[in-house]
C-alpha cells in the first residue's frame, strides 16, 4: 500500500501513527492517513510563514504563472488523482464524478492566475493622490470537506496564492489521502512552504484556527463547524470566508414543461450523490403538474446507475461516510412515518460499503426533518404547493441561504421570483451550476464572504489605502 505523508516547507513528513481511510463503496481500507499533531500544525504555520516573506512580495507575474503551473500540474497527474479520489471519496470516474473534478480543479486553477486587482486610484490631481493597493494577509489556514476534496482544496488555495499569501490546508479525515498526494505534486512547481498539508483528527483544525501566525481561514464544511471555527478565530480576529451547509429549495412553476425540466431537476439534486453545498434539497412544485413532474423525475432517476465508484459503469456512487448515510435513512424513516410516499428507491440492500438507491419522496411537507433539516444525501422530498407566495415563503423560511432556483418557461416571470428568494445564488431552470468568474456564497447561516472571481481574490487581501 501507498504511503501517504504530508508535505511541510517542501518535505515530506510522516507522523508516528497513522488512521485507516475507508473507500465507501467496498467499507475496505482505501490507505493509510498520517495522523498529524499539533507539533506538526505548528511547524506547517511555520514553514509558511517563512515562505510568505519572499512570496508576498514575489512579481505579480511569478505568482500569476505558479497558477498556471499548478493548473498544467493537475492536469499532467489527473489520472493518478482521479483515481485515488474515486477510491477514497467514492464518486465513479464517469460524468460528472472524479475526472470532472479534476477538470474543474486544474481550471480554476487557470483562471485564477488571469484575475487581477489593479491599483485603485481614488483621486489624483493637485490636491492629493490617493491610491488603493491590494496586500496579501500572511499565512491562510485551508480546511476542506469531503464531498469535493480536491476542487474545493483549489477553490481555497489557489486565489490565496495568486495574491501572495501562502497556505496550510487540512483535508477532511474521510478523504486526505488526495489532498495529501495534490499537494505533493503542486510543491513540483511551488516554492517550499507556499503550500503545506497536514493531516489528522478534526482535533487538529482548532490548532490551526486559532493559531497566533494564521491571518486568514478559509473554511468549507457544516455550519455547526463554521461556527465553531468563527468562534475560535476571533482571539486574534483573522479574517474568515465560511461556506457552510445550505438546504436549496427548487420552485416549479404551473407553466413548467414536467419532461423538459427532469434531467436538470434531477442532476440539480442528485450530482454527487446529493453531497454537494449548492444541491437542490427541497423541491416544491405546483399542485397542477405535481404527479407529472414526479412522474417523469422517478421515470428520469431510475435510469440511472449507481454503484461502487470503481465500476465504469456507475454514473453516481456511494453516500461517502457511515455516519451520513445513518442520516439519510433515519431523514427516509422519519418521512415514511410522517406521511411520505416513496416513489423511487428509499430502501438500502443489504452489502458493504455506503451504496444508497437514489431516493425520491412525494407528499412530503414542511415540518418533516427531511425538508427542514440538510439530508446532504441521494434523497429529494416534492412538496405540492397551490399558491407560489405560499412555495417562496416556505422557500425562505429556514435559516441557511446558499442556493435556489425557479423553473418556467416564462424567464421574466422566474427572474422576478429568483430575486425575491434568500440564497447567495439562484438559478432559473437549472441549479447548482458553477462559474469561476461569477461570486459563490451564502447568505444568512450558510456563511461569510465569497469565493470566486474578483470578489474572492479580494478576501484574501487587505486593502491599504495610499495618500500621496
Ligand atoms: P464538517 O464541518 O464536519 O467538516 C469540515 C472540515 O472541518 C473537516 O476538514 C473537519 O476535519 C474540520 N473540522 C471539524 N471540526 C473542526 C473544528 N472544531 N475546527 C476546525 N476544523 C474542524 O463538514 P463535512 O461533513 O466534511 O462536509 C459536509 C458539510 O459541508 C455540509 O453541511 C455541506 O453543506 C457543507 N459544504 C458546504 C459547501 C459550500 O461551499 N457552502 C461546500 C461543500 C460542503
Amino acid at each position: 500500500m501507498t504511503d501517504y505523508t504530508m508535505t511541510i516547507g517542501g518535505k515530506a513528513v510522516t507522523a508516528a501513527t497513522t488512521f485507516d481511510v475507508i473507500n465507501p463503496s467496498t467499507g475496505g481500507i482505501a490507505g493509510a492517513c498520517p495522523s498529524g499533531t499539533a507539533d506538526d500544525v505548528n511547524a506547517a504555520v511555520a514553514a509558511a510563514k517563512e515562505a510568505y516573506k519572499t512570496w508576498s512580495v514575489a512579481d505579480d507575474e511569478v505568482r500569476a504563472q505558479a497558477c498556471r503551473d499548478m493548473s498544467a500540474a493537475l492536469t499532467e497527474h489527473a489520472d493518478e488523482l482521479a483515481i485515488l479520489l474515486s477510491l477514497e471519496q467514492g464518486k465513479p470516474r464517469a460524468g460528472l464524478g472524479a475526472d470532472f473534478e479534476l477538470g474543474g480543479a486544474a481550471g480554476w486553477a487557470a483562471n485564477t492566475a488571469e484575475l487581477s486587482l489593479p491599483v485603485e486610484i481614488i483621486q489624483d490631481n493637485n490636491q492629493a493622490k490617493i491610491e488603493v493597493h491590494r496586500k496579501p494577509l500572511g499565512v491562510v489556514a485551508s480546511i476542506t470537506p469531503w464531498n469535493w476534496p480536491l476542487m474545493i482544496g483549489v477553490w481555497h488555495f489557489a486565489p490565496a496564492i495568486r495574491a501572495g499569501n501562502t497556505v496550510v490546508i487540512k483535508p477532511s479525515p474521510y478523504t486526505p489521502l488526495s489532498t495529501l498526494r495534490m499537494v505533493e505534486i503542486l510543491n513540483t512547481v511551488l516554492p517550499a512552504g507556499v503550500l503545506n498539508v497536514v493531516t489528522g483528527p478534526d482535533s487538529i483544525g482548532p490548532v490551526l484556527t486559532s493559531h497566533p501566525d494564521v491571518a486568514k481561514v478559509t473554511f468549507t464544511g457544516s455550519t455547526p463547524t463554521g461556527k465553531r471555527v468563527m468562534a475560535s478565530a476571533s482571539d486574534t480576529l483573522k479574517r474568515l470566508t465560511l461556506e457552510l451547509g445550505g438546504n436549496d429549495a427548487g420552485i416549479v412553476l404551473p407553466d413548467a414543461d414536467p419532461k423538459e425540466i427532469a434531467e436538470g431537476l434531477f442532476w440539480g439534486a442528485f450530482i454527487n450523490s446529493g453531497q454537494t453545498c449548492a444541491c437542490m434539497k427541497r423541491l416544491y412544485v405546483h399542485d397542477s403538474i405535481y404527479d407529472a413532474v414526479c412522474d417523469e423525475l422517478a421515470a428520469f432517476a431510475a435510469n440511472i446507475p449507481v454503484g461502487a465508484g470503481s465500476d465504469a459503469n456507475s454514473v453516481l456512487g456511494p453516500v461517502q461516510n457511515a455516519t451520513q448515510l445513518a442520516l439519510v435513512e433515519e431523514l427516509i424513516a422519519d418521512a415514511k412515518a410522517n406521511g411520505g410516499r416513496v416513489i423511487l428507491g428509499g430502501e438500502r440492500a443489504e452489502g458493504a460499503g455506503y451504496l444508497h438507491p437514489l431516493t425520491l419522496i412525494a407528499d412530503a411537507k414542511d415540518g418533516m426533518r427531511l425538508v427542514d433539516e440538510e439530508q446532504f444525501g441521494p434523497v429529494l422530498p416534492i412538496i405540492r404547493y397551490t399558491d407560489v407566495e405560499d412555495a417562496l415563503a416556505s422557500a425562505n423560511a429556514l435559516s441557511v441561504g446558499l442556493g435556489a432556483s425557479v423553473w418556467s418557461k416564462d424567464l421574466e416571470a422566474a427572474k422576478k421570483l429568483a430575486l425575491r428568494m434568500e440564497s447567495g445564488s439562484v438559478w432559473v431552470n437549472g441549479h447548482g451550476g458553477l462559474n469561476p468568474n461569477a461570486p459563490f456564497g451564502g447568505v444568512k447561516q450558510s456563511g461569510v464572504g465569497r469565493q470566486f472571481g474578483v470578489e474572492g481574490l479580494k478576501e484574501f487581501t487587505c486593502m491599504q489605502t495610499l495618500h500621496a
